[in-house]
């Protein structure tokens, strides 16, 4: 049996896509020029004042009803003062005790089960700048900072310690950062640091109730990573409990490299960052009216998708979390399901040759030539058999190199199945005499023999040839009927 109960609980920052940042005009790309996307406001010159930008608080407003949240309706932003290069006015603009949003609730399927867990709050913040340690002429490193990202607005997502696992931790994360994609909030780019994972993680004996002191890791830019660190942490603190140790409440910090956690700073408590209202920003007053049309902006959500993927298009559980992983997938496939009819067949192209041309192009399914209606257009001409299955894949290779149709591709390549009775039959019994060995074997009874001829003939034909025609006049042949 197990001795300790893993806890974990999570939160989760994800950069809002909104055009400018949380405070002032200024638009921010990542990988811009350093300081390119600033301005006096996010700069944190004296005599600037910070003006809220509508389109933040609405994304925060539909994360919250995405997410089963209660919704304030009067808000404020409150400073977090602490003192760090990073940050222009040596306080952060967050919110303290009246989030946006609280009380939510984030579902998901873990090992088969589904599971919720409870959001605690959601409120919105702004982003830091960034450190860039350069290494400049001569061998000295230089420290510069980079202010583009400070003022981007950022959410942050607090979980309740309801988690029990690492492994449901990175499914929570993933579901949490489908949602936020799904309703095109944040492009949750996990590598450029849109979307940050840090788990707070503690043990207790098996069976206690009790919460147990925790770390909280920071610096995850992968699942992967995210995972390999709780793992670590859960072997780490497991460690200190059972040789009679105490877990001290810290940071720490993840190093991939060597798969080991570090203190980075002890943890400050609420006390230490002196939060007090902002006194520059007027509080935030969401109407009735507002929400009411807000809620049904909402797009269908992908655990909603799913369950119709499942129940309209009659395919499996894996299939449709596989089809329903992006917005823009589930988008593609729901469409091409819908103009074709086909919603198996469409399912096995999309996970198969389609995924891997976009893998081997590096490209995602809005980028790509080939549209729903290519893929409805291929599944009727492999029906009607105007071509084969294998045929139809050099069609899609082209279709996704060209973006031409495929009845365009088909008819500009002469790659129609020749369904000609008496053409088949002619290169069949062609075939049948420069191969007198095997055909002598299908007649002595080793039926296999039959394949090798068979692929003499599509040979023959380029591929060309109705595969079951061939194999029919083939048998009427050698059995010299
Ligand atoms: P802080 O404000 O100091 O970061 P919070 O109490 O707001 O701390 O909690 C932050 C996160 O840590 C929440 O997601 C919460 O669920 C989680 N958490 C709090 N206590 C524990 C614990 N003992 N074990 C695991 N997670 C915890
Ligand atoms: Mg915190
Ligand atoms: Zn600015």
């Amino acid at each position: 049996m197990q001795k300790y109960e893993t806890v974990i609980g999570l939160e989760i920052h994800a950069e809002l896509c909104t055009k400018s940042k949380l405070f002032c005009h200024c638009a921010y790309t990542f990988g811009a020029a350093a300081n390119d996307c600033t301005c006096p406001v996010c700069l944190g010159m004296p005599g600037t004042l910070p003006v809220i930008n509508k389109r933040a608080v609405e994304f925060a407003v539909r994360a919250g009803l995405a997410m089963d949240c209660d919704i304030t309706s009067h808000s404020k932003f409150d400073r977090k003062n602490y003192f760090y290069p990073d940050l222009p006015k040596n306080y952060q603009i967050s919110q303290y005790d009246m989030p946006l949003c609280q009380n939510g609730q984030v579902t998901f399927d873990f090992n088969g089960e589904r599971r919720t867990v409870t959001l605690r709050r959601i409120h919105l913040e702004e982003d830091t700048g960034k450190s860039v340690h350069a290494e400049i002429t001569g061998d000295a490193t230089r420290s510069f900072m980079d202010f583009n990202r400070a003022g981007v607005p950022l959410l942050e997502l607090v979980s309740e310690p309801e988690i029990h696992s690492p492994e449901e931790a990175v499914a929570y994360c993933r579901a949490v950062k489908e949602i936020l994609e799904y309703i095109g909030v944040s492009d949750c780019n996990m590598e450029e640091g849109s979307l940050r994972c840090e788990p707070n993680l503690s043990l207790r004996p098996m069976g206690s109730q009790e919460l147990g002191t925790r770390t909280e890791i920071k610096n995850k830019n992968s699942f992967q990573e995210l995972l390999d660190a709780m793992q670590y942490e859960v072997q780490r603190q497991t460690r200190i409990l059972d040789t009679g140790g105490e877990v001290v409440q810290e940071t720490l910090l993840f190093d991939a490299s060597t798969g080991k956690t570090a203190a980075m700073r002890g943890k400050e408590e609420a006390d230490d960052y002196r939060y007090f209202p902002e006194p520059d920003l007027v509080h935030v007053q969401i109407d009735a009216d507002w929400l009411d049309e807000l809620q049904p902006m909402l797009p269908e959500l992908p655990a909603a998708r799913r369950e119709r993927f499942i129940a309209d298009y009659g395919i499996s559980t894996e299939n449709a979390e596989f089809l329903t992983a992006t917005r823009p997938l589930a988008d593609f496939y729901d469409e091409a399901a819908r103009l074709s009819g086909e919603p198996t067949a469409c399912a096995n192209w999309i996970m198969g040759d389609i995924s891997r041309l976009l893998n081997a192009a590096e490209i995602d399914i809005p980028d790509a030539k080939v549209t729903p209606a290519h893929l409805s257009e291929l599944i009727q001409l492999i029906n009607d058999a105007t071509i084969s299955g294998k045929i139809a894949k050099t069609v899609l290779d082209d279709a996704f190199e060209t973006g031409k149709m495929p009845k365009e591709i088909v008819k500009e390549k002469g790659l129609s199945q020749i369904t000609d009775t008496s053409e088949i039959e002619a290169i069949v019994m062609q075939v049948v005499e420069e191969h007198p060995g095997p055909a002598q074997d299908y007649r002595d009874g080793k039926k296999k023999a039959i394949g090798f001829l068979v692929g003499q003939v599509m040979r023959a034909t380029r591929g060309k040839a109705n595969p079951q025609l061939v194999n029919q006049i083939l048998t009427r042949v050698l059995s010299g009927e």
